[in-house]
């Protein structure tokens, strides 16, 4: 292991830990610094004891270098211990089934790694496929993708798909879904794009009926293949948003667009009871981790976990499914 492979190991066992903190922003400030500087001269300094004289490098990053230079990987063993993901024996079943994630962000928009970063480490997670969903433009704060820049996107990504095959890189966007429940791209966009995410980002506490039409109006587009996050909660921080399940999940089920189990920690959305309302309904799922860093890849047994408590028919995720079934799916609904 190198020093630069042993500080992207310890940023993803941060990220997949939710630690954002301090601690973090060291090691990747610590990782920049490491990749600008040849690597006679990082084992020079490491063994003259002046790492730390170097910007950005503080006494636990030296350590680790100096460590990892001397091929001792006991701490980022330990790190790796401390923040495995919790799977269940119930979860694992459905662990198990994944064969991709429907909802992944990149630098593109407000994401932390590359695209090549993330497919990387969904396939190192044992993925067949991943759909990239940046944001859409009206996210101005996390540089949603404009026509152009979208373009652009897909023309990356086509390159990365023959580096990468047979791994596949599923082209999407998580767009907006707008006030008045329009989107926020045309539909020859929309329609050019494997897999669409739909999801509210703005006005999350608007009226129960306006919000129950704005979201039945998304859904019900031919576009959409999956409604991300629906309640918009924060648990402990933003209450979920106040619409009438009845339709908007009689809806999903009516017109094929899955209910996502979105496994960020803070949302863990839909809340118990939604989703057993949507499994009533009948409603396909997809077990997404929406992932702004390569360790939040690893976030899914948080959705498998819930998802086998509540009972969610296997057959119904549809990221259990290979990528040419789920594509047949998301043409034909
Ligand atoms: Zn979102
Ligand atoms: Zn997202």
């Amino acid at each position: 292991m190198t020093p630069v492979e042993a500080l992207e190991r310890v940023v993803h066992c941060l990220d997949r830990a939710h630690e954002t903190g301090f601690k973090t922003k060291a090691f990747v400030r610590a990782l920049d610094v490491v990749r600008s500087i040849p690597p006679d001269e990082l084992a020079e300094r490491a063994a003259a004891g002046t790492l730390t004289k170097l910007d950005g490098i503080g006494d636990s990053t030296a350590r680790l270098i100096t460590e990892t230079l001397k091929g001792d990987t006991s701490y980022v063993e330990k790190i790796e211990a401390e923040t495995k993901v919790e799977l269940t024996d119930g979860g694992a079943r459905y662990r198990a089934a994944l064969r991709g994630d429907c909802h992944l962000h990149s630098l593109w928009s407000d994401g932390g790694a590359t695209i090549e970063a993330m497919a990387r480490t969904a396939r190192s997670l044992g993925h067949d496929y991943m759909v990239l969903t940046d944001h859409s433009p009206r996210l101005t704060v996390a540089h949603g993708l404009s026509k152009d820049r979208l373009e652009q996107q897909l023309g990356d990504v086509a390159v990365l798909n023959e580096k990468f095959a047979p791994f596949r890189i599923l082209t999407g966007i998580e767009v907006d879904i707008l006030e008045d429940g329009a989107l926020d791209h045309d539909d020859d966009v929309l329609s050019r794009l494997d897999i669409v995410v739909a999801s509210v980002h703005s006005k999350l506490r608007m009226e129960r009926q306006p919000m129950t039409e704005r979201m039945v109006r998304a859904v019900a587009s031919p576009h959409v293949d999956i409604l991300g996050h629906c309640t918009g909660r924060m648990i402990g921080k933003r209450d979920p948003s106040s619409f009438d399940a009845d339709y908007v999940f009689a809806a999903c089920a009516q017109f094929h667009t899955a209910v996502e189990i979105n496994c960020r920690p803070e949302r863990l959305d839909p809340p118990r009871p939604l989703l057993q309302m949507a499994i009533d309904y009948g409603c396909y799922f997809s077990i997404d981790s929406d992932a702004h860093a390569t360790g939040q890849l690893e976030w899914q047994p948080l959705g498998c976990n819930r998802a086998a408590e509540s009972k969610v028919p296997l057959d119904r995720v549809i990221n259990t499914w290979t990528a040419d079934d789920l594509l047949r799916w998301a043409q034909a609904a």
